[in-house]
C-alpha cells in the first residue's frame, strides 16, 4: 500500500554471550568467533543497501541498533556494519539520533571510540543493577564493577549515555534498588530506563516460578520501587517523560518517542518489526508476517493509548480528531479522569501517577475503544 515515509530505523542484532534467565527477546547465546555472526552482518548490510536503493532511508531521523547485544559481535564487525550503513543513509544529518545498545561485558574504550567515529551518538547500556547479588540472580554476564567501568568508558566519547535498570527482582531490597539508581546518577548518565521484572512464558525464570523455586514478582513491591526511582531521579534533575523513562532536559530518547507517537518505522534483521501507515490503515510486519493490521479507528485507539505512556499525554485537538473515528472516546477519557487516571491541564489530557501505576487498566480501556 502507498504509505508515509519511514522516520525511524531499527536494526536487530540477535546474539548474546549468554542468555539471561528472564529474557524472551529474539536472541541466542553464540560465541563471538562463530561465523554465523559474520554471515548475519553481511546479510544485514545487503538489506540496508537494498532499503537505501528503494528510497526507504531518505527521511530517517532516528536509528536504533538493538539486540541481543550489539557489542557482543566486536569492534571489527560493528565497524563493517556501520560503514555499510554510512554509505546508505546520511549519518551526519543535522539532529539525527543514532543509539546503540551495549552490555558491560563487551563495551571497552576501543569499541566506544570506533562506534562513535562511525556515527553512533547515543549509547544505551544494559546495566540492570549495580548489585552483584542481584546481577547473579538475573544471570547477567557482568558484575557491578564492569558496569561502572562501561559507563565510564562510554563517557570517553559520548555525552548521551542511558542505562537500563530493573526492579522487582527476587531478593532485591528497596535499598539495593535505590543504591543502583543513585549510582547511575553519580555516574552522570543523561537517561535512565526503569523496568519491572516480568516473568515471560518459556523462560528459565518461568520454569522456576512454575516449580515453586522462585517467587513471582509482587506487583505492589514493583510499583513501590518504580515510585522510589521516580522520587530519586526527580530529585536529581531527571524528568519522567514516559512511564518507564527518565531524562535530563533535552535527552529524551527520540527513537522511542517515535514508537509512542505513531511514526512509521523500518525494521531490519531477525524479528525486527516494520510499521507502515497511511490515512486509513496501519500495518506491522515481522519476518514477512503481518502481525498487526489496524483500521483507522484502531489506529486512533492505539495512538490514544500510546499517548498516555508519555507524560505530555494527548492534546484536546488530538482527542477531537480521534473522536471522529471513536464515538465514545471523550466519554471514556472523562471516565478515566473521574477514576483518577488522567488529569486535564493546559489543553491536554495527561496520565496521573495513579494512571501509570494502573497502566494495564488505563491502556486497556483506551484500546477497547476500537
Ligand atoms: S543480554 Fe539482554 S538480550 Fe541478551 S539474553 Fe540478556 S536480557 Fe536477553
Amino acid at each position: 500500500m502507498p504509505h508515509d515515509p519511514y522516520k525511524a530505523l531499527y536494526l536487530h542484532m540477535p546474539f548474546c554471550v549468554k542468555r539471561c534467565g528472564y529474557c524472551d527477546f529474539a536472541t541466542s547465546a553464540v560465541a563471538r568467533e562463530d561465523l554465523r555472526i559474520d554471515e548475519y552482518v553481511e546479510c544485514m548490510v545487503l538489506d540496508i543497501r537494498k532499503a537505501s536503493k528503494e528510497g526507504k532511508l531518505g527521511d530517517i531521523e532516528t536509528i536504533y541498533l538493538g539486540g541481543g547485544t550489539p557489542t557482543h559481535i566486536g569492534a571489527s564487525r560493528l565497524s563493517s556494519l556501520l560503514y555499510g550503513l554510512s554509505v546508505s543513509c546520511d549519518l551526519t544529518k543535522d539532529g539525527l539520533e543514532f543509539t546503540m545498545e551495549a552490555n558491560p561485558e563487551s563495551l571497552d574504550e576501543r569499541l566506544v571510540r570506533d562506534v562513535w567515529a562511525l556515527g553512533v551518538n547515543r549509547l544505551s547500556i544494559g546495566v540492570q543493577s549495580f548489585d552483584d547479588e542481584v546481577l547473579g540472580v538475573l544471570g547477567r554476564a557482568h558484575d557491578a564493577q564492569s558496569a561502572r567501568e562501561a559507563v565510564e568508558a562510554a563517557h570517553d566519547r559520548f555525552e548521551n549515555v542511558s542505562v537500563d535498570l530493573m526492579c522487582g527482582i527476587p531478593g532485591q531490597s528497596d535499598e539495593s534498588f535505590a543504591e543502583s539508581v543513585r549510582e547511575a546518577v553519580r555516574l552522570g548518565v543523561t537517561h535512565v530506563s526503569v523496568y519491572p521484572l516480568s516473568i515471560e512464558p518459556h523462560t528459565p525464570f518461568d520454569q522456576l516460578v512454575l516449580a515453586n523455586l522462585m517467587e513471582e514478582p509482587d506487583d505492589d513491591a514493583e510499583a513501590a520501587q518504580m515510585e522510589l526511582a521516580a522520587g530519586l531521579l526527580a530529585d536529581a534533575g531527571y524528568s519522567r517523560y514516559e512511564v518507564a523513562s527518565y531524562a535530563k532536559p533535552g535527552y529524551e530518547c527520540r527513537h522511542n518517542i517515535a514508537y509512542w507517537t505513531g511514526v512509521p518505522y523500518l525494521g531490519i534483521g531477525l524479528s525486527a518489526a516494520t510499521m507502515t501507515q497511511n490515512e486509513s490503515r496501519r500495518m506491522r510486519v515481522t519476518d514477512g508476517e503481518v502481525t498487526d493490521d489496524l483500521d483507522r479507528a484502531q489506529m486512533e485507539a492505539e495512538d490514544l493509548m500510546l499517548g498516555m505512556r508519555l507524560a505530555r499525554g494527548v492534546s484536546d485537538e488530538r482527542l477531537a480528531e480521534a473522536s471522529k473515528h471513536l464515538p465514545d472516546a471523550v466519554q471514556e477519557i472523562e471516565s478515566l479522569a473521574a477514576d483518577g487516571y488522567l488529569a486535564h491541564e493546559g489543553g491536554r489530557w495527561r496520565p496521573t501517577k495513579q494512571g501509570w501505576l494502573c497502566g494495564n487498566d488505563l491502556f486497556g480501556r483506551l484500546l477497547d475503544l476500537a
